[in-house]
């Protein structure tokens, strides 16, 4: 359950991470260079440093780094450097079960070790599928082919930062990880949209850094953040107490909200979400996507979560209808009302369990029932069958424990500086929206999709 909250905060801001992963790693090759004995002799001894690389003393030889072109197969890289086509055969062989070859993928860091000294090409291959990770080629005495993890250091890291343009460029300026986005999102998910920050918005947060030979190579958990938005700081810390829902506000309450089970109190469930059904109008055969709940003629219809209306309208085929977007991942739709609740127009905020409007038969449909609709991550899904997050609050067992971990967490978020002000460029105080990136379409239904009756 955690694990498909996680992906569905990464999915919410899919659009940010490309753009992120394409900045960082870039398309083009890197110019080998080459490295090793130095051109100019000195007459003063002095103690230099071991130069190692991939475990390799290179203090006397040649190294040739480069990237992975395009279309590059390893035998091409390796014919291209002058090893021998009987030793590229014996290599691939080698490679069996250790590193299958048609993953050698362009844009990867490779380096040929060379000893100026021998006439062999390469002494040494080294192919870096990852940072965790780099598979070396030997040729030198034996031919070899064998796979070293890196170690990883997890160390916990602090970061903070103020909201002026977009999150993107405030993480940047804080030298912290593209990740961390992510990860922020899905842990605020319910509290804060991080496609719509405002400026001024802020945030100190300690997380798990991986680092490898004391580089940066990804981050872990979040262990505790304040997160201040729209002048409300919201505080997430992160607390195990058995339940696989780990973050918790300062009264001990889950930051994972739940929807209600059904947005109104109703008779029956008159039709069920469905791909493919028989139209009882229609008279044929067409997908319902949405849950049907049959109640008498004003029934009040609740909103399930906290949320903003995104659309309050009349449609021929919809009626009188709501659309609720929840958070970056979660929208609900209300259809065939009676009549919209006062007030419910797009950019209104509404609370769980607040009354949106009240059950009709307006738009296409014969009997009086609520057709309720539920988007996750852009696509129409069954509401009835979402495995929602379970929010149970900290339990009495742990309420001590809690208490103490949330004090050590909040005292060193106290501890923890924002960063000044950078120089206005501008004074637009409007909403930002860099960071919004296209909703995802839905693959099933456009939204002029008549609707039904019971
Ligand atoms: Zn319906």
């Amino acid at each position: 359950m955690k694990k498909g909250l996680a992906l569905a905060g990464v999915v919410g801001l899919v659009g940010l991470t490309v753009w992120l992963g394409t900045r960082f790693v870039g398309t083009e090759a890197v110019d080998a260079h080459w490295v090793g004995t130095p051109d100019t002799l000195t007459t003063v001894p002095v103690m230099e440093p071991l130069r190692v690389m991939y475990g390799f003393d290179v203090d006397r030889k040649r190294v040739v780094e480069g990237r992975v072109q395009r279309n590059q197969f390893l035998g091409d890289l390796l014919e291209d450097h002058g090893v021998p086509f009987e030793a590229i055969r014996t290599a691939v062989n080698r490679a069996e079960g250790v590193f299958d070859v048609r993953r050698f993928a362009s844009n990867k860091p490779y380096a040929f070790i060379t000893d100026p000294d021998s006439t062999l090409p390469a002494e040494q291959f080294v192919y870096e599928p990852s940072p965790f990770e780099y598979v070396v080629f030997n040729f030198v005495d034996s031919i070899y082919v064998s796979r070293v993890r890196r170690p990883v250091d997890t160390v916990e890291v602090i970061s903070s930062g103020v909201i002026y343009s977009s999150l993107y460029e405030t993480l940047m300026d804080s030298d912290a990880l593209p990740q961390l986005v992510n990860t922020m999102a899905d842990v605020y998910a319910w509290q804060v949209d991080f496609f719509h920050l405002q400026k001024g918005d802020r945030y100190k947060v300690v997380y798990e850094e991986y680092r490898i030979e004391g580089k940066p190579v990804g981050i872990g958990r979040i262990l505790g953040a304040v997160f201040e938005h729209q002048n409300s700081p919201y505080y997430a810390v992160y607390y195990d107490q058995g339940q696989g829902d780990v973050y918790f506000d300062e009264e001990g309450g889950s930051l994972r909200k739940q929807f209600l089970k059904a947005p109104l109190d109703y008779t029956r469930i008159s039709s069920r979400y469905s791909p493919r059904r028989f139209h009882p109008v229609q008279r044929r055969y067409k997908a319902h996507l949405g849950t049907d709940y049959a109640a008498p003629r004003n029934t009040p219809i609740r909103s399930v979560g906290d949320g903003v209306v995104i659309e309050a309208k009349y449609s021929q085929y919809n009626g009188n209808y709501v659309k609720i977007r929840h958070n970056s991942v979660y929208t609900t739709q209300y259809l065939h009302m009676n009549k919209i609740a006062s007030g419910m127009k797009p950019g209104t905020r509404v609370r769980q369990g607040q009354e949106i409007g009240y059950v009709g038969k307006t738009g296409l449909a014969t009997g009086y029932h609520l057709c309720y609709r539920f988007w996750k991550n852009g696509v129409q899904v069954d509401a009835t069958k979402q495995e929602l997050p379970a929010s149970e609050p900290i339990s009495e067992d742990h309420a001590a424990p809690y208490a103490i971990a949330k004090q050590a967490m909040l005292d060193r978020l106290a501890e923890i500086a924002y960063p000044s002000a950078p120089l206005e460029t501008d004074t637009d105080e409007e909403e930002i929206t860099d960071v919004e990136t296209a909703p995802a379409t839905s693959s099933v239904a456009p939204q002029a999709e008549p609707d039904d009756m019971p």
